[in-house]
């Protein structure tokens, strides 16, 4: 999981992907609902990010890398996060309202991740064969290591 502080850190930096979890969320979601009924939009799904980043801190600077260029390709005050997480060893990125563009900076993104360690942000590999996960060669054998402690 994400530590709290490296998460907050992303909260903090963009505010306006995560709107749900912002104080004025009760009043903002009706004022959103008005809008997207209005506009006849499909309703918003539902924010999974009061469950924060579901996956490890070695992709921080991947996420921080794929919010800057987000907010800098984003024209819609809509556009919001829903969930983040670790699938199959690799990043995973769920929104509501995205574009063509921010879709494809998203697989970049998740593309990205198939190479970087999750636990520590090296260079890494995907590795397991039930329960995979993309890890740099010292966390892997950390990992292997504690496993077979536990056995
Ligand atoms: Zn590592």
């Amino acid at each position: 999981m994400m530590k709290k502080e490296l998460a907050d850190k992303l909260f903090g930096k963009y505010p306006e992907f995560f709107m749900e979890r912002s104080h004025r969320w009760p009043r903002l979601s009706l004022l959103w609902n008005r809008i997207t009924n209005s506009w006849n939009l499909p309703p918003l799904t539902m924010s999974l990010m009061r469950f924060s980043f579901e996956c490890g801190p070695g992709w921080y600077d991947l996420l921080d890398n794929l919010f800057k260029n987000i907010k800098v390709a984003n024209k819609s005050p809509l556009f919001q996060i829903i969930q983040v997480k670790e699938k199959f060893g690799t990043l995973r990125v769920y929104c509501n309202f995205s574009t063509d563009i921010i879709e494809d900076l998203i697989e970049l993104a998740e593309c990205r991740s198939s190479r970087t360690c999750e636990l520590c942000g090296k260079y890494g590999k995907r590795r397991g064969k039930g329960w995979i996960s993309t890890l740099c060669d010292l966390c892997w054998e950390e990992d292997q290591r504690r496993k077979n402690v536990q056995k």
